[in-house]
């Protein structure tokens, strides 16, 4: 019965750093056959409130957060909260500020090496509406010409361990998930392969985040393979935790990434949906 429905939790908007607008997403996803979908915007719920509710798919409201643990960068993705929450209203309110402050503090960097001036008007005008990120100022490098491409911008300037790559100021995870619990929802650890962890190190990531009161982790994410989806299978089982999936589709032209693509969750797996109504 649950093979009729397709669920993808963790997706992007323009009101974050992916391509589409809510409704432009709403007919990608449903073209793809996606029944149940969460937009996961970084650090904001803006695509839910400039909303049609769409009728043919069900909707389930979500936010991926950025949160520092021991000098790294974790995401962590609430789902099915209530986004009209003081608890939300709050995450939301504290990380639009450390967004823009660590933005100036990114800029700060940039000019001095990169020497290019001003990339901080240029990124929050290529932002516009939506939470700025590092995406943007590596559209920003692109368009003054400092690089060819956002990856290598990445490479370069933004990505792990480089001058750009700037986090101090996430919250912690306790906090992060306290937000998401107060607002009725369920925490989840988004893409644990993606931060290239110890299996030691991620079991340590998964007992902070259960102690928290953490319930879920993505175990199908994008495009892996199929050994790492039972390896965090496996995890769940041994952790006790629910399992959630999610293509954290961004741009239309990312074929290995588009809603609903990410693998079904192995049969074994309790799902992050189980229990709610
Ligand atoms: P931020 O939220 O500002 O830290 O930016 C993180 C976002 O940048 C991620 O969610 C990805 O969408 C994007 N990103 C991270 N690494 C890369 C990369 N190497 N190339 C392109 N985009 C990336
Ligand atoms: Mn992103
Ligand atoms: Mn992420
Ligand atoms: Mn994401």
């Amino acid at each position: 019965m649950t093979q009729a429905f397709l669920y993808d939790l963790h997706t992007h908007t323009s009101l974050s750093d992916g391509s589409l607008c809510p409704t432009e997403l709403f007919s990608l996803a449903k073209k793809q056959g996606v029944t149940h979908l969460a937009i996961t915007d970084h650090d904001t719920v803006a695509a839910y409130q400039s909303l049609n509710t769409p009728t043919e798919i069900q909707l389930i409201p979500g936010i991926e957060l950025s949160t520092l643990w021991q000098g790294r960068c974790i995401h962590i993705v609430g789902l099915n909260i209530n986004i009209k929450s003081d608890a939300i209203i709050e995450a939301t309110v504290h990380q639009a500020t450390a967004r823009f402050e660590r933005a100036q503090q990114i800029a700060d960097k940039l000019s001095k090496v990169a020497n290019i001036s001003n990339p901080l008007e240029k990124a929050l005008a290529l932002a516009g509406k939506a939470t700025i990120g590092r995406p943007h100022f590596a559209e920003a490098l692109v368009e003054m010409g400092v690089v060819s491409s956002k990856e290598k911008a990445f490479r370069k300037y933004l990505g792990a361990g480089k001058v750009g790559d700037i986090k101090q100021q996430w919250p912690d995870i306790p906090t992060t998930i306290s937000w998401i619990r107060d607002a009725g929802g369920t925490a989840v650890i988004a893409h644990p392969l993606k931060y290239k962890m110890t299996r030691s190190k991620l079991l340590n990531l998964v007992d902070t985040f259960t102690s928290a009161g953490g319930k879920a982790i993505e175990v199908c994410s994008g495009s892996q393979q199929k050994e790492a989806t039972y390896s965090l299978a496996r995890l769940c089982t041994e952790k006790n935790l629910l399992a959630s999936t999610g293509s954290d589709f961004h741009h239309p032209g990312q074929s290995w990434a588009l809603p609903g693509s990410q693998a079904r969750l192995p049969e074994h797996c309790v799902p992050v949906w189980q229990d709610w109504h």
